[in-house]
């Protein structure tokens, strides 16, 4: 195989919905990548935060491939022995009385707005079919036909219509625009994510989370965390939501929470929330399943002893400090916590954040431009102090050869 072959055969037995970088993966270890042809990578895309263990984690792998030889599938039509052992140990985790184990993240949150719909009309007494949901300007919850009525990006949405109704999008980051919108009745919930990392990696102003949450719970609706991208341990918390001490009333996981080996989300809140939903009525063929349990847990516990968010904060504050010495004035902001950053590219010469991306990629680390003009950096929380100096060395480089 080599790059060329690889991207003809994308190109033309593939749907065209992805454009990436012309670089042909071959193998993965921690926080690097290696092509086809051999170039080793430093990954700071980590597959959007998916891989934050870094790639092929050892124990991860190895409770697969455990639990592959054993039992891979059950369907929830039976019970299975390792399927309870998960739903104890991510509410403990995570402190919360309940769990609804789904695959992808997507899938997450179209059940998180299903409980909602459910709570809004069993507990909260909004006449069905009229409950709300309010979500934010900016957003990224997934690629569903009921996700992408959510979404204020043309290239999401258009040409998929007609689309689910029964939401009010409001700014981000404006709290005035929050209360406003939950002054009507019949709002059940407020679907946030606590940085908006596909948008660019906006990171709202301190006290923005736990101020929000307060509004919500003065008008009984429910705060619900998108923690799929911004979660387990990548901004430097475990949550992103603790860094104001707010409990989300529904959490949404995704990515991480596999380990980047393997499809897992979950949706998690307490009883009084997720018992609405009764046998029948919500599932999925794949979610909960034994090497999804076990997976999730082994992920889980890596975050935990590796001491991943601990490091994600302290490596993160080094990493800005090094972009923010870059002596480059296409660099107009650099923005992030923990180890989820972006920097905000200015265009010249016809030179784009694309081509400082495929430049980068070049000279040994791979990112990916969002929105045109801004290059997200995120790296496996496995990554050591000395990594970053180089990997921030590395984007210096490149942004300087491309004047
Ligand atoms: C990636 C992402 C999703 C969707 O996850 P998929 O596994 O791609 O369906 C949802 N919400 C947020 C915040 C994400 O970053």
């Amino acid at each position: 195989m080599t790059s060329r072959l690889a991207i003809e055969l994308e190109d033309k037995y593939g749907a065209h919905n992805y454009h990436p970088l012309p670089v042909v993966l071959s193998r993965g270890e921690g926080v690097f990548v290696w092509d086809v042809e051999g170039k080793k990578y430093f990954d700071f895309l980590s597959a959007y935060s998916a891989v934050n263990q870094g790639h092929c984690h050892p124990r991860i792998i190895q409770t697969m491939m455990d639990q592959a030889k054993t039992l891979t599938l059950t369907s929830r039509a039976f019970y299975n022995d390792v399927l309870g052992v998960y739903e104890k140990f991510i509410t403990g985790y995570f402190g919360y009385d309940k769990v609804l184990p789904m695959n992808t993240g997507a899938e997450g949150v179209e059940t998180a707005l299903k409980i909602c719909r459910k709570w809004a009309y069993e507990k909260k007494g909004i006449p069905e079919p009229q409950a709300k949901i309010i979500v934010c300007e900016g957003n990224f919850h997934g690629r569903t036909i009921t996700v992408i009525s959510m979404s204020t990006d043309p290239d999401a949405r258009s040409g998929f219509g007609p689309y689910t109704p029964g939401f009010i999008t409001i700014p981000y980051n404006d709290l005035d625009a929050l209360a406003e919108a939950l002054n009507d009745p019949y709002v059940a919930g407020f679907l946030v994510e606590p940085i908006q990392g596909e948008a660019g990696v906006f990171v709202p102003d301190e006290g923005y989370l736990s101020k929000a949450y307060a509004l919500c719970k003065e008008k009984n609706v429910l705060f619900i965390a998108d923690e799929v991208q911004t979660g387990i341990a990548r901004t430097g918390k475990l949550l992103a939501c603790d860094h104001e001490n707010v409990r989300p009333d529904m959490l949404i996981l995704g990515k991480a929470l596999s380990g980047g080996v393997y499809p897992v989300s979950a949706v998690l809140a307490d009883d009084d929330i997720m018992l609405v939903i009764k046998p029948g009525q919500h599932g999925s063929t794949f979610g909960g399943n034994p090497v999804a349990a076990k997976v999730a847990i082994t992920a889980l516990e890596v975050v935990r002893d590796e001491k991943l968010a601990e490091n994600a904060m302290r490596l993160g504050a080094i990493f800005r400090e090094e972009l923010r010495r870059i002596k480059s004035d296409r660099v107009q902001l650099v923005r992030g916590k923990g180890l989820l950053n972006a920097v905000v590219i200015k265009e010249k010469n016809g030179k784009s954040a694309w081509d400082i991306c495929v430049k980068m990629a070049e000279n040994g680390l791979l990112a990916k431009p969002t929105h045109g003009h801004i290059i997200r950096f995120a790296p496996p929380l496995v990554i050591t102090e000395e990594q970053v100096i180089e990997a921030a060395g590395i984007i210096g480089k490149s942004l300087l050869e491309i004047d």
